[in-house]
């Protein structure tokens, strides 16, 4: 008998249609002979509306409370699965995250699992139930305090379940029929992709195709479980997300492409730190400030000092959430670094452009900020890795700048339009 792990993101429970829809697709899965454990997220846009209650109740809510909060959604949902799946004559227990064995460390908002003891769920398991498990969510080891994964972290908690469970698969089950070249809500010829690298999903996942969360990609790439990113609402066969280049789908192999796809970000706002004195140490007294205050950094970019002054301009970009703590961090560092002011920007985007064939292909990145300027979108920064190239832009620019891009690099699709299925894109 197989062991499955299942992941229904809120769009796909979006409402009681939607679970009773999920609740069959699960017994289906069991029918077929298999164990199943289903990770399940919080119904539609709950979790956006618990951040938003959330607000008006206090500007900087404190994390523990906040995560208490948020845990809440993905409680409803997993209960509500449970009992329609029981309603279809199967026998299914709901578990929290603490319960299923999801052990993290303290850091509120957006804990890292540090262990998985998912020895209830195996009980569950023997006893012949089907095991919903709630995503997004775990407890602290050392204060025993509820915590959660960050946004999106129920997809982490599904290939966690997954490795401590030795499953032979984690399918994530969403809104569209897998992982496509660019985001099928901006572009309309994106094609879907069949099988795609650990590597170059990390890229595309850390560069804001929020279809897989990074940190679910890196657990499966260390553990080695390969997924299976699908539609809830098809049939069809989604994307295999695995080491293997030549997966095995049937009798179909599948090739590494040159080009994976075009990623776009616009949850980042950029900081400038403008006047900094140019000499040694004053980039680490900045970026010491700035990690000890518990916030991710993305790219940053140091201008030539001015010769006349001596000062220079470092600026660098980082998640809209944490723009209030980066400032405030930096503020207090103001006399000590001698900066003469900040300059804080949340009308950004960032483009990426991901794929492994950038190492051997001359001439992409060339072709990449051709086709940028040929649809008259003007570059602010720059950033690369060995498999990718990114710039930040006005976040007006972005869905053109992702088009245009996706257009140049052959990558439009000459079948059937991508079919966006549920969800508000929020
Ligand atoms: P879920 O609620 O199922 O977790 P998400 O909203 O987190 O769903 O992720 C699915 C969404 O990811 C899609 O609706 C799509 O708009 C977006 N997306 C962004 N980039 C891509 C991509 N390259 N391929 C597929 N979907 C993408
Ligand atoms: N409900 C959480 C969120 O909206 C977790 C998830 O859906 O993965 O971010
Ligand atoms: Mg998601």
């Amino acid at each position: 008998m197989g062991l499955v792990v299942q992941k229904y993101g809120g769009s796909s429970v979006a409402d009681a249609e939607g679970i009773k829809r999920v609740a069959k697709r699960i017994v289906d899965a069991k029918k077929n002979g298999n164990q199943v454990v289903v990770v399940v997220s919080a119904m539609g846009d709950t979790t956006d509306e618990l951040i938003d209650l959330a607000g008006q109740v206090s500007p900087i809510p404190a994390g523990r409370e906040f995560d208490m909060l948020l845990t809440a959604g993905e409680r409803i949902s997993m209960a509500l699965l449970a009992m329609a799946i029981k309603n279809l004559g199967h026998e299914a227990q709901s578990f929290t995250g603490s319960q299923a064995g999801v052990i993290t460390d303290s850091v509120h908002n957006k804990a890292r699992i540090i262990d998985v003891t998912p020895g209830r769920i195996r009980t569950a398991l023997d006893e012949g139930n089907i095991a919903i498990v709630a995503g997004f969510q775990g407890v602290s080891q050392d204060k025993k305090d509820i915590t959660t994964l960050g946004r999106g972290g129920s997809d982490t908690t599904a290939v966690a379940l997954a490795a401590a469970l030795d499953a032979e698969v984690c399918e994530i089950y969403t809104d569209v029929d897998g992982v496509f070249t660019a985001d099928p809500r901006v572009v309309k010829k994106a094609r879907k992709i069949d099988w795609i690298s650990f590597e170059d999903m990390l890229e595309l996942a850390s560069s804001g195709s929020k279809v897989l969360l990074h940190r679910c990609v890196e657990y499966a790439r260390r553990y080695n479980i390969p997924i299976h990113v699908r539609s809830s609402f098809s049939g069809l066969q989604g994307t295999w997300v695995s080491n293997e280049p030549h997966f095995d789908q049937g009798d179909q192999k599948v090739e590494q492409a040159i080009i994976s796809g075009v990623a776009h970000d616009t949850s980042e706002a950029k900081i400038t730190v403008v006047g900094v004195p140019d000499k040694p140490g004053e980039a680490a007294n900045i970026f010491r400030a700035i990690a000890d205050s518990q916030v991710n950094i993305d790219m940053i970019v140091q201008n030539v000092s001015a010769a006349a002054t001596g000062l220079t301009d470092i600026s660098f970009t980082l998640p809209k959430t944490e723009g209030r703590k980066a400032i405030d961090a930096l503020e207090k560092t103001k006399t000590a670094v001698g900066f003469e002011s900040l300059r804080y920007d949340d009308q950004i985007a960032k483009i990426s452009l991901v794929g492994a064939g950038m190492k051997t292909n001359p001439g992409v990145t060339a072709g990449f900020f051709e086709a940028l300027s040929d649809a008259g979108v003007n570059i602010e920064l720059i950033s690369t890795s060995e498999i990718r190239i990114s710039v930040v832009t006005r976040a007006d620019d972005v869905n053109e700048a992702v088009r245009a891009v996706h257009t140049a690099f052959g990558l439009d699709s000459d079948s059937d339009e991508a079919v966006v299925y549920g969800g508000t894109g929020r």
